[in-house]
Order: structure tokens, then sequence, then C-alpha cells
């Protein structure tokens, strides 16, 4: 874990090396401060040697400004380095929530992701900001200070060793418990952050249902589990603070006393008196500087954790190594005896075979929850056949590279998600580089024009969080322009009109049906209308295909199709 965190420091060497250098050097100042004042009172003081008075603060005056102008520098560069390394962190995890599947998607809550990114890595960040170089002096002003408290006095620097087990024994302790509490305090507050993100998300159904307070209450019951285990926290960690606190201050008041005593028999001077107080208080610093860490450090490596548990999730969709970057398919697409189930319990597909001809339409009709969005969702690779194989062109879609694959592959869906942002943005999501004719030209082929108008910026209007300012109609344009600019040879619509009136899909559909033209086509639909021109209907349920033909042969032969037909009509 230790050597892990360590690798980030990698790419920032020479920054690292030069924070640590100049910490070493403000190090080692401090520990020669005391020794200058013992000198000072023993030698320079009774002789009246004013001359080496006067020079020796001179220089003492340069040292501590050098010494300031260090701790500035090792202050910046060290917090710059954090800052670095953070990013860097946050950027890599970033990437690699994007390389995973749809069932990382399905199994992961959108607010603990957003709290593994945002919270996770900020104290991560303070670790790294603080870490290495902060505790490595604490370290070495320890050895160091306690170096020369011993060559002034064994028997009084033995006095303070005593105390150092216990200090040991209880940032151990406290380190331990503290690291427990820091991990619950992230579970829970990843719980609130993705109850935020629900109940936000859900405002209007909340309104609808006027479940505001429940939702309240539910919110409060997390809220206050975080609360419970975030004091718990601190509990701990103020316990061991007043520990150590306690701790030092007794070892500073028996060096006093013990000192004085020597002192008294003459076995100390008072500048070594003085020095040896100074370098107890040396001492102090560090000794908490740790303590600090200790805060830091395990909430620090709690994230880091987290962190890389989820960056150890190997994406399960993944290029072979010898995937092959397809360009423009025909569009033949063919299942093999595929199988899939979302988990090992349950299978929801069992051995289709399907031929779909380039350049036509092919409807899948039937119940809900049959499998028609799954058996679409196979042929992106947006989940892989558990049995079986999909072609293309007579390629297995495995010996593609999924990008190249997924380029070919065009998906208008019921809800269109769109991105905070312009109407343009929006539609250029499509093609991102597309020129503003490509975008016009989109936009007239979906029909938008009459709402780009309307809009009081055009084009360049904000269109709001996931589009809510746009109506289902609207929306469902805005998909349609940017598969007008993607341009795939294989288009789905997954009930793509379904959500909207038959007077909008009716005006809708014109624009599909020229979107559909020339491609090999999928068209999911509830409404058996909607489906009337396919080439061929393909009839889903619980049972698989059931059956495939013409609209005018299935109603005719009075099966599934016939009936669903019958009812509709109704
Ligand atoms: P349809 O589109 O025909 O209505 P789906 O393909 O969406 O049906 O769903 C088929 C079955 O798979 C349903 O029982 C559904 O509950 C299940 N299912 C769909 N998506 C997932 C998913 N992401 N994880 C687990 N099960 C799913
Ligand atoms: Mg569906």
């Amino acid at each position: 874990m230790i050597s892990r965190f360590f690798s980030y420091y990698r790419p920032h060497k020479k920054l690292f090396i030069l924070d640590f250098s100049f910490a070493i050097l403000v190090g080692l100042l401090e520990l020669g401060f005391p020794l200058a004042v013992q000198w000072f009172i023993d030698d320079l003081l009774p002789g009246g040697e004013w001359n080496w008075i006067i020079i020796i603060s001179i220089g003492l005056l340069i040292l501590y400004i050098l010494a300031m102008m260090m701790q500035y520098v090792v202050n910046y560069w060290g917090h710059k380095l954090g800052i670095n390394i953070e990013t860097d962190m946050r950027e890599e995890l970033f990437t690699h929530i994007h390389k995973q599947s749809f069932r990382f998607f399905d199994n992961h809550k959108t607010g603990h992701l957003m709290s593994r990114v945002t919270n996770d890595l900020f104290d991560i960040g303070e670790v790294a900001h603080h870490g290495p170089e902060d505790f490595f002096i604490a370290i070495m002003t320890l050895l160091g200070a306690f170096g020369i408290m011993f060559s002034i006095d064994p028997q009084l620097a033995l006095v303070t060793v005593v105390a150092v087990p216990f200090l040991v024994i209880m940032i151990t302790y406290a380190n331990k418990n503290m690291n427990k509490a820091w991990q619950k305090m992230y579970t829970n507050i990843g719980e609130v952050n993705a109850r935020v993100e629900d109940s936000v998300s859900g405002a209007r159904v909340v309104q609808s249902f006027t479940n505001e307070t429940f939702e309240i209450k539910r919110f409060q019951k997390d809220n206050n589990f975080y609360r419970g285990s975030k004091i718990e926290a601190y509990r701990v960690m103020s316990k061991s603070l007043a520990g150590i606190y306690i701790t030092t201050r007794l070892m500073t008041l028996l060096v006093l006393v013990y000192g004085a005593y020597l002192t008294y028999q003459g076995q100390l001077s008072y500048g070594q008196l003085v020095g040896f107080i100074l370098y107890m208080n040396l001492l102090i610093k560090p000794i908490e500087k740790i303590t600090a860490l200790l805060e830091m450090y395990p909430k620090g490596m709690a994230g880091f954790k987290r962190f890389t548990q989820l960056l150890d999730e190997a994406p399960d969709i993944e290029n072979r190594p010898d995937a092959v970057d397809v360009t423009t398919l025909k569009g033949d697409i063919a299942f093999h005896d595929v199988s899939f189930g979302y988990s090992d319990y349950r299978q929801v597909l069992t051995d289709i075979d399907l031929d779909i001809k380039s350049g036509t339409t092919v409807a899948l009709v039937g119940t809900s929850g049959a499998g028609k969005t799954t058996i679409c969702s196979l042929i992106p690779r947006f989940y892989d056949v558990t049995n079986g194989a999909i072609t293309i062109d007579g390629m297995d879609i495995r010996d593609m590279t999924k990008e190249s694959l997924r380029r070919q592959i065009g998906i208008v869906q019921q809800d269109v998600f769109l991105f905070a942002g312009t109407l343009r943005e929006n539609i250029a999501y499509g093609k991102l580089d597309a020129t503003d004719e490509e975008i016009m030209h989109a936009v007239e082929k979906a029909h938008l024009n009459s709402l780009v108008e309307e809009l009081q910026y055009g084009l360049d209007t904000q269109i709001g969080e996931r589009g809510l300012k746009l109506s289902g109609g609207q929306k469902q344009r805005i998909a349609i322009a940017r598969m007008f600019l993607k341009n795939p040879p294989i288009l789905i619509l997954d009930e793509a009109t379904s959500a909207l009136d038959t007077e909008t899909e009716a005006i809708i559909q014109d624009s599909l049906n020229e979107l559909a033209a020339d491609r090999t086509t999928l068209i999911i639909a509830h409404r058996l209308a909607t489906v009337k021109n396919a080439d061929r209907i393909l009839v889903v349920n619980a049972d698989g295909i059931v059956e495939d033909g013409t609209h005018d042969e299935l109603s005719a032969k009075g099966g599934v199709f016939a009936g669903l037909l019958r009812r509709q009509q109704l």
C-alpha cells in the first residue's frame, strides 16, 4: 500500500527531492539554535565578550531569516507536490471509471463514486501535501535532539527517554482506533452523498408524491449516522491528543525539576539546562507533528485504500490483444446461439439465433421485460454474451476493438440524456468536431429548426441539467440530430418514441424514417403502428423469439402478434 502510494511521487521526483533537501536543511538549523543559545549563556555572557555577542546575534538573525525563507519554500513546494499528486490521482480515477462497462455502473451508486472522486482524494491529497517530508523531518529532529541531549547530560536525557515508550504505545493504539473510525466515517459520508444525489435528482417525483418529510427523515437518518461516526472519530483523536499533551508536559516538568537539582549540584551549567529545555521543546514539536500526521495518515490511507480498490476493479469488457479496428461496416448482424444473463442466477436470453441483413429494418416487439433492450445492449458489447457469439459482417464482435465497434452503432433510447451545456454542445455530442454546417444540417434533418428559433439564444441556449427545460419530443429530436451527425451504419431505436403522444410521434417518425434509410435498423417499439413498415418483425417474450415475419404475415397468422395487434386496436 505504502509503496503504491509512493509510486505517485515518481513523476514529480525533482520537486520531491528539492522539497526534501530544503526540509532537511530547515531541520538541521532548528537543531543548531539551542546549541548557540547554550554557548551564548555559558561562555559569552559571563566573559562579557560583546564583540562575539554581536557577531553571534547577527549570525543568528541571518540564520533565522534563511530558515524562514526555507520554511516558506518547503511549505509551498510540499503543497505543490501534494496538489500535483492529487490531480494525477483524480484524473486516473476518472479515466478508470470511464473504462468500466455497464455492469460496473449497475453495481455502483453514483453518490459513492462522486464521494471517491472528491472527498477521498482530498484526504489523500492532505497526506501527500504533508506526509513524507514532515514525517522524515520529525524523526530526524527527534533523533538529533536526543543525540545532543545525551551529549549534554546522559542522566537527564535518560529521564526523557523513559517517557518515549509510553508515547509510542499511545500513538500506535490511537492510530489503530482512528483508522477504524475514519473508515466508518467514509462509508457514512458515501451514504449521505448517495442519498443527496438520489433525492435531488428525484426531487420532482418527491414533490409529486408530497414525500418531502419522508425524504428528509431518511436523509436525517443517514446524516445522523455520519455525525455519529465523525464525532466518534474526533473523540478518539481528542483523547489521544490529550494523552500526548500530558505526557510531553510531564516530561518537561520532570526535566525542569531534575535539571534544577543537577545544576544545584554543579553537574550542569545554566546554559546547558536552558539548552536542554529548549531541546525538550524541540522534541514536542515533532511529536505533535507526528500526531497530526496520525490524524491525516489513517484518513488519507483509508481514502487511498478505497481509491485503489476502485482502480483494481478490472473492466469486464476489454479489447482482446489482437482485436482489430473496424472501419465502415456493412451491417449484417447475426446472433449464433446467444445466451445471456445479468447475473449467474437468472438467464435473460437463451439460445437466440438471429440473422439481420444489412440495410433492413427489423422490429422487436413483445412483453416488457422479455429482453428486447438486452438483445440490443449486446450488439455494442455493453455486456458480453454468456454463451454463443454475435457477428457483424461475419466477424465476431469480440474480435473488434470496442471503440471502433461502437462508432458503427447509434442508439436512441426513450430517455435522452442531455449534458449540462448548450443545445449546440448537446447536438455536437454525436460528432465532437462537427462544423457549423453539419450541425445546421442535422438540426434540419431532425426538424429542430422551430425549437432553435424559439429559444432566446438559439443553438447557444443553455438547456438546463438533463434538458429539463425541454419537452420529451424536443429531447428526442436532439437525440436524432446527434445520430444524423454520428451517421452510423447500424441504428438501434429502443422505444425512442414510446414516451411521446401519437401526434408528436408521427412528426418525429418522418425524421426517424429518414435516419433509418440505408442503415441496418433495429426498432423496439411498444406501439405496433410504429413498426408497420418494418421489413421484418420479431415477437419476443419469455420464451425468446417466438414469431418472425412481416406485419402482414404475422397479423394473418393469428398468433401472439395478431393477439397484441387486436388488443391495441381496441
Ligand atoms: P425489455 O427491453 O424487453 O423490456 P429488458 O431487456 O430491459 O426487457 O430486460 C430483460 C430482463 O433483464 C428483465 O427481467 C430485467 O429485469 C432484467 N434486466 C434488465 N437490465 C438489467 C440490469 N442492468 N441488471 C440486471 N437485470 C437487468
Ligand atoms: Mg426495454
